[in-house]
């Protein structure tokens, strides 16, 4: 019998899966979308990377480097007045230099030197612009897909469960079916078995010669893939073996073909170990 309480037990589970993958997508979009900035202080010497066109540096292999300058720290900062990409948290200046001072200079004079200048600024700030767009878009893109696949892990959770009631219902059935036909019953005494013959350590058997009876065959010892009836056949010693363990290997041609062979019925056998089967499968006392 399958107790409410396990039900309960399963239907928690799954509400819990249910909360933990709502968290799981939560955590994915903030880890997306909130980047903290690491960055690590450093006096100048370290070699960092510039677009033409941006007003950023970089750190080697950021996604934003379509064209790539390499300069020190230092001429990025101090002499250029590059700020430090958002994305890819490059080295900060942490010189003898005053940062910000110096960067104003730079760019105080790059824009008083003449109208050429202020333009490609103007291209440098659009160029920027769009590169924090495409970041922007980016994000939205990563989230959306975090979205996604979350929703897609509750709606497998919720098949995976919906297929699980199916089975527990229709294992009820049966169970229900077969507590019918087999509670409190021996499966030997629902089968029909031939006169003399009994169960012994599991295998049918009988009275007679071999240790099984009636239900004893011959295997070779090693690797047998023939059934033979006589202990010896063609001059080699066989192993006796329950006929019920090997009645689909071919039968030896020799000693176990032909109208006189008469091999045991093992039908009531088969049936008493379904019988069995079903019992512990279902927990039918
Ligand atoms: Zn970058
Ligand atoms: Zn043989």
């Amino acid at each position: 019998m399958i107790e409410p309480m396990k039900a309960k037990t399963i239907i928690k589970i799954q509400e819990w899966v249910n909360k933990l993958s709502c968290l799981l997508i939560f955590i994915c979009i903030i880890a997306i979308v909130w980047k903290p900035i690491i960055a690590f202080a450093d006096n100048g010497d370290t070699i960092v990377h510039v677009t033409n066109t941006g007003k950023c540096y970089h750190t080697a292999g950021c996604y934003h480097l379509r064209s790539d300058r390499e300069m020190t720290l230092y001429e990025a900062v101090v002499e250029n007045g590059y700020n430090p990409c958002i994305d890819c948290n490059p080295p900060i200046y942490d010189g003898p230099e005053p940062l910000h001072e110096k960067m104003e200079k730079s760019q105080s004079s790059s824009s008083s030197k003449s109208n050429n200048t202020t333009n490609s600024k103007e291209k440098t700030d659009i160029a920027e612009k769009d590169e924090e767009g495409e970041t922007l878009f980016l994000k939205v893109i990563i989230g959306l897909m975090a979205c996604f696949l979350g929703l897609k892990l509750i709606g497998f959770t919720k098949r995976t469960y919906k297929k699980w009631r199916i089975e527990k219902e229709l294992f009820l059935q049966e169970q229900n079916r077969y507590m019918a036909l087999y509670a409190n019953k021996d499966p030997l005494s629902l089968v029909d078995i031939p006169k003399d013959s009994f169960i012994k350590d599991g295998y049918p058997c009988s009275n007679g010669n071999g240790p099984y009876g009636d239900y004893t065959v011959y295997i070779a010892k090693k690797n047998g893939k023939v059934l033979h009836v006589k202990p010896e056949c063609g001059g080699v010693n066989l192993a006796p073996i329950n006929y019920a363990q090997v009645y689909n290997l071919p039968h030896c041609k020799r000693c176990a073909s032909g109208k006189k062979i008469k091999l045991p019925k093992i039908g009531w056998y088969q049936e008493y170990i379904e019988i069995t089967r079903i019992k512990k499968k279902y927990q039918i006392p």
